[in-house]
């Protein structure tokens, strides 16, 4: 493992005990027991863990997938639970949730916009944005910000000729509807790194030093890793080890103590491949 920095460095699974004396799991913790839980279940249903191939959020540069997806799992009930904070719901809200049961009110939202890195996003992010790149490159990880805000229109047309080329099933296995794509808030970034070009936008970056390095620090600056492995079914999307949203150190750090891999299960909201 790389020393990053001058920081001391605990194991990733160990929780860090807060001044209030509560513990505070890392996100590999969390995902680390999702995952494990998950397994759990599924040996206990007798079943292996069926995985599908169902729609990732990037389909601007992911090639489409040749084979038609199969039919969308239901998603998963869930009762809201009562969490103080800025509204999930306002598409202008960091701490909104946007999935194929919720699109983002309007359909044809757009944020404030800065640019970051020579990519557009939302303005509120960008400040933190910029400490984490520049706090990555001071530990010697060279991050980049490959994709940020996409707007309606330009979803549109990637989820149009998706569905010209492909047909309606195998296009929406790999390209999100315009209005429920998250990139369409601004508040989603999907990063690159230097040392393994060929893993842009692919499940092994996150086997590379730039994601070791997200997931031990992202958090710090109020992003999360918002589709992990082991919660397809929950977030209706494959792990994309690439892909973080900012809400905000807060709900970073309450998101942990809870233990939840997934803003849909800490808010209680209704998820999965489905479209609403
Ligand atoms: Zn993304």
């Amino acid at each position: 493992m790389t020393q990053l920095g001058t920081r001391p460095r605990r194991s990733r699974f160990a929780p860090e005990v807060l001044p209030d004396g509560r513990r505070r799991f890392s996100h590999e913790a969390v995902v680390a027991r999702r995952v494990l839980l998950a397994g759990v279940l599924a040996a206990g249903v007798g079943g292996g863990v069926v995985v599908s191939r169902l729609s990732g959020d990037d389909a601007e540069v992911v090639p489409a997938a040749g084979a038609a997806a199969p039919a969308p799992e239901p998603a998963p009930s869930a009762a809201p639970v009562a969490v103080d904070g800025p509204s999930r719901t306002a598409a202008d809200s960091p701490w909104v949730v946007v999935n194929k049961q919720h699109p983002l009110d309007p359909r044809d939202y757009a944020p404030p916009l800065a640019v970051v890195d020579g990519k557009e996003v939302a303005a509120v992010i960008a400040p933190d944005l910029r400490s984490l790149l520049q706090d990555a490159r001071r530990d010697g990880v060279d991050l980049s910000v490959t994709s940020g805000y996409r707007s309606f229109q330009r979803q549109t047309s990637v989820h149009d000729s998706a569905v010209a080329r492909d047909g309606l099933e195998s296009a929406e296995s790999v390209s999100a509807r315009p209005g429920y794509s998250e990139h369409q808030t601004g508040l989603a970034v999907d990063f690159g790194g230097r040392t393994q070009p060929g893993c842009l936008l692919k499940n092994c970056f996150g086997q590379t030093p730039e994601s070791e390095w997200l997931r031990a620090h992202a958090g710090r600056y109020g992003f999360l890793l918002r589709y992990p492995e082991g919660a397809t079914a929950t977030t209706g999307y494959d792990p994309e080890p690439w892909h973080w949203r900012w809400v905000g150190t807060d709900l970073v750090q309450r998101v942990a103590e809870r233990g939840t891999a997934t803003l849909e299960e800490f808010f209680g909201i209704s998820g999965g491949a489905a479209y609403a």
